[in-house]
C-alpha cells in the first residue's frame, strides 16, 4: 500500500484528462491537491468534485506558459502553504504540423506551455521541498520525447527537454531526498487524442504499433504518478517510466 504522509501536491493540466485522474487518485490517498489548469470552469469543477468525495482541493486558474503569471501564483501559493511536497507538470497542449509548414506561433506556444512551464513551477516550488529534505517531482512527459514523431517537431522537441530537464534536477537535488522522474504516456484516451480514438483508420494504426492493442485510460497515468509521489519512490529518481502498452519497447 502507498503512503503520503501529510502532502500537499500542486498538479497543472489538472482539469480535464491524465492530470484530472492524477489529481483524483492523490486527493483518494489522503493528499491535498492544488489543482491548476488553464481555465477556472475545469479546475473549479475537479478540485469541487473531490471536495464532495470527501478529499481536500483548491482550484487555481493560471496559464502555465506566463512566467509572471506563475511566479505570482507561486507567490501567493507559498504564503498559503509553506511547503508544498509534490508537484507534477501536466499541464501540455499540441499544435501539430510538418516542419515545412509550422508556424513560430505553433513552435513558441508549444515550448512555452509543456517545456518552461516545469521550468518556472520547479524553481518556484522546488526551493522549499529542498529545505525541508524532502520533495517529488513528476514531469509528463511522452513517447514522443523518446521517439520522434512526424507532424510534432515542436511537441517532440518540448517532451525530450523535459526528459534533460528531469534528468539534470534529479542530479542537482538528490542531495536534499527530492526526486525527480518523468513519465511518458503513450495513446491515452483524453480530450487531446479524442480525434484519433474515435477515427476507425487511425485507431487500427495505433493499435497496430501497440502490442496489448488498447489505448490508455488516465488512470493508466495517474497509478504510476502516484507510486513515483509516494513515500516508498524515495530511491527512484532521474527516471522516466513508459506507459504506453510496450509501444516503445
Ligand atoms: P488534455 O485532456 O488536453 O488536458 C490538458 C490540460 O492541460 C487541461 O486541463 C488544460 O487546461 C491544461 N492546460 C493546457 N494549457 C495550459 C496552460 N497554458 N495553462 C494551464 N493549463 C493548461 O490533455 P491530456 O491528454 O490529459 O494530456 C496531459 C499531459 O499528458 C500533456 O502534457 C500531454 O502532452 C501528455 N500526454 C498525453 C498523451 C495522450 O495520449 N493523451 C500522450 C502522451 C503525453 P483547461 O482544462 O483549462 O483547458
Amino acid at each position: 500500500m502507498l503512503t503520503f504522509t501529510h502532502r500537499t501536491a500542486l498538479v497543472t493540466g489538472a482539469g480535464r484528462g491524465i492530470g484530472k485522474a492524477i489529481a483524483e487518485t492523490l486527493a483518494r490517498q489522503g493528499v491535498n491537491v492544488i489543482c491548476v489548469s488553464k481555465s477556472a470552469e475545469s479546475c473549479g469543477a475537479v478540485a469541487a468534485a473531490i471536495t464532495a468525495a470527501g478529499g481536500r482541493a483548491k482550484a487555481l486558474a493560471v496559464d502555465v506558459a506566463d512566467g509572471a503569471a506563475v511566479a505570482k501564483a507561486a507567490e501567493t501559493l507559498l504564503a498559503e502553504f509553506p511547503l508544498i511536497d509534490i508537484l507534477v507538470n501536466n499541464a501540455g497542449i499540441t499544435r501539430d504540423g510538418l516542419l515545412f509548414r509550422m508556424g513560430e506561433a505553433d513552435w513558441n506556444d508549444v515550448i512555452a506551455t509543456n517545456l518552461s512551464s516545469c521550468f518556472h513551477w520547479t524553481k518556484h516550488l522546488a526551493r522549499p521541498m529542498t529545505r525541508a529534505r524532502w520533495g517529488r517531482i513528476v514531469n509528463i512527459t511522452s513517447v514522443s520525447g523518446l521517439m520522434g514523431n512526424a507532424g510534432q517537431a515542436n511537441y517532440s522537441a518540448a517532451k525530450a527537454g523535459m526528459i534533460g530537464l528531469t534528468k539534470s534536477l534529479a542530479r542537482e537535488f538528490a542531495g536534499r531526498s527530492v526526486t525527480v522522474n518523468a513519465v511518458a504516456p503513450g495513446f491515452i484516451k483524453t480530450d487531446m487524442t479524442t480525434e484519433f480514438v474515435n477515427n476507425a483508420e487511425a485507431s487500427a494504426q495505433i493499435l497496430a504499433v501497440v502490442p496489448l492493442k488498447r489505448f490508455g485510460e488516465a488512470a493508466d497515468i495517474a497509478n504510476m504518478t502516484a507510486y513515483l509521489c509516494s513515500d516508498q519512490a524515495g530511491y527512484v529518481t532521474g527516471q522516466v517510466f513508459t506507459v504506453d502498452g510496450g509501444m516503445a519497447m
